[in-house]
């Protein structure tokens, strides 16, 4: 017989990580594992070791909401957050209950069991494992290799091309002409972090991308530190956060014109004098429209002021023996070409599902709140936001899981699924992004819906009110109960009859032995759920008070923003 755990989790990296805390401390008597392809936990931090990789969004909100980010630097280098989520797996024990080398492959749920049998690729086995619930954290790109964009008579180049995401351990570049092609975050990360060492850096970029800077330490939050203290500072620097980049992206919004403005200005200040702005530096869409790139004190303005980079702006014609002929016949010499042409998307880490036999085809699935799946029972995944960090959302789908288990638990309940049985729903992309990495895969995602709780839900605060204290009922979530004499792992009182509307009904006259029973199943449910209960109820109004009052702050910026546009 395979082995059984109630949570299975795909993917031990910030994600997979933080819902594993999650559960296990809301459920310390639930039973769980963590299923990893990799030999190593931490994911995209773990993955990437191109020079100077680092977050292009703020610590406070891409650390946990229950960890607090210590280190001065909000902007924060790779290696520093493989060790925040390390850090985090040891020192909550979560580490003990990763299997590496498990690339899951398969989930089929019964709804006769309810539960899920997964096919995990174990070395030459296959490793079989069953769970009441199945979170998939397996992040959304392919890990084996990044998107390979066509680079005309790239065969022709004598030197080094290098991918950022199979970056070759002991690339020697002092010196030596380096041509990085794209202009998203990698491109802007590893341009500054090559441009003191190697000769000459030149980003080349078809078209130009919004580009912000940052300060790497937040000076409010070092005040807030000094104030407050670690812990307080963080919460606070946190909300500040949110509401700012809230701010930013809907005034990108409702004011495209006043950001465009704002943006082109702060970059103009930092160009040498006469430098060609709008050839290099004016996007084509406005701001948001795809993803803001962020330099840390403004690195990448810096190198290109030093003339230690360049960039490069137009069509490739061909790549040459030594470099690259642009179609307005500008010549790049370089000795390394970098393909930073981005990620290829995979939809729940390439596993397939299927559902009382029948094959899922993710396009013909609606995702419910951006985080389960139309038709499919007890199962979650975690997507983060386009606009804002990605761990904000995953701390909320983690938080939305354990009280759908708690509901269930209290309840019951064996199976949960939600059903868009709503015709006024019609379908939209699951990420409505105009970046070309999303458009080309964006085909084998699931759908969203037009209306909740199918809309595609970018917004944290709008999550925050649906996720932390949202219904769990909400009449789109359908739950059941199996048979009971199918479970007699988990002992039911006798006498207590499945209702499949309702809650459990007492089918008649009890005696005394029969009431005992109940009274002892309850008080074990009780002892079970004590701490998730007592953590509840210490933190839930504290919680709920400053989520009221990010919500007000919100609920003015939506009031003032039309009054100003
Ligand atoms: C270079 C880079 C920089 C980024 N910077 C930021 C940033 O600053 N801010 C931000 O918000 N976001 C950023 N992102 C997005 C980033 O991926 C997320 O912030 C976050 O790290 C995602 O964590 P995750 O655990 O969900 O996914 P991942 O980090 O991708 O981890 C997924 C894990 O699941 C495993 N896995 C996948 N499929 C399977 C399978 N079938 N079976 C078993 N295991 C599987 C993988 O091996 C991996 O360990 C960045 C992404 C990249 C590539």
């Amino acid at each position: 017989m395979s082995e059984h755990v109630d949570v299975l989790i795909v993917g031990a990296g910030l994600s997979g990580i933080g819902a594993a805390h999650h559960i296990q401390t809301a459920f310390p008597g639930k039973t769980y594992a963590i299923l990893e392809a990799r030999d190593a936990m931490g994911g995209t931090w773990d993955l990437f070791r191109y020079p100077g990789v680092r977050s292009d969004s703020d610590m406070q909100t891409l650390g946990y909401r229950f960890r607090p980010w210590t280190e001065a630097k909000a902007i924060a280098d790779g290696p520093s957050i493989l060790r925040y989520v390390r850090d985090t797996a040891t020192e909550a024990g979560i580490d003990q209950h990763i299997r590496y080398h498990h690339r899951v492959t398969r989930a089929s749920w019964s709804s006769t069991d309810a539960r899920w049998t997964v096919e995990a690729t174990h070395g030459t086995e296959t490793a079989v494992l069953t769970s009441s619930f199945l979170l998939v954290c397996s992040g959304y790109y392919r890990y084996d290799h990044g998107y390979q964009a066509e680079l005309p008579g790239i065969g022709n180049f004598r030197g080094q091309v290098v991918h950022p995401q199979q970056w070759p351990e002991n690339l020697d570049y002092a010196g030596k002409r380096v041509v990085v092609v794209g202009s998203g975050a990698t491109a802007v990360t590893l341009v500054p972090a090559m441009a003191g060492t190697a000769g000459h850096v030149t980003m080349l970029q078809r078209s130009p991308t919004y580009i912000i800077s940052l300060p790497t330490e937040d000076p409010i939050d070092a005040r807030f530190r000094k104030l407050f203290g670690t812990r307080r500072a963080y919460t606070l620097t946190r909300w500040k956060n949110v509401l700012v980049s809230t701010l930013i992206y809907q005034l990108s919004q409702h004011r495209p014109r006043m950001m465009r403005n704002w943006i082109r200005n702060m970059t103009i200040r930092q160009l040498p004098a006469g430098y060609d702005v709008d050839t290099h530096f004016k996007p084509v869409y406005n701001p948001w429209d795809q993803r803001l790139c962020l330099v840390p004190d403004g690195d990448l303005f810096r190198a290109i002021r030093h003339r230690q980079a360049s960039v490069a702006t137009g069509r490739i014609e061909t790549f040459t023996e030594h470099g690259v002929r642009l179609e307005s016949g500008e010549v790049l010499a370089a000795d390394i070409v970098v393909t930073a042409t981005g990620l290829q998307l995979l939809a729940l880490g390439g596993i397939e599902l299927a559902v009382d036999g029948h094959d899922i085809s993710l396009p013909g699935t609606m995702a419910y709140k951006g985080m389960m799946l139309s038709g499919v029972p007890n199962f979650a995944f975690t997507i983060g936001y386009t606009n804002a960090s990605w761990t904000l959302k995953a701390d909320l789908v983690s938080e939305y899981v354990c009280r759908l288990l708690g509901y269930m638990d209290s309840r019951g309940y064996d199976q949960c699924v939600p059903v868009n049985d709503d015709p006024r729903v019609t379908e939209r992309p699951l990420l409505d992004f105009a970046a070309g990495y999303v458009l080309r895969a964006i085909d084998q995602f699931p759908r969203a819906g037009s209306r909740a709780p199918w809309r595609l839900g970018m917004s944290y605060l709008n999550d925050l009110i649906t996720l932390r204290h949202g219904k769990i009922d909400d009449g789109t979530m359908r739950f059941s109960r199996l048979a009971k004499v199918r479970r007699p792992a988990r002992a039911v009182p006798p006498r207590l009859t499945a209702n499949p509307g309702g809650d459990h009904q007492l089918g008649g006259a009890i005696g005394l032995a029969e009431l005992t029973t109940v009274a002892a199943t309850a008080t074990t449910r009780a002892a079970r759920h004590a701490p998730y209960l007592a953590a509840l109820v210490h933190g839930y109004h504290v919680a709920f008070l400053a989520d009221a009052a990010v919500m007000l702050a919100a609920s003015l910026t939506a009031l003032v923003l039309p009054a100003v546009s």
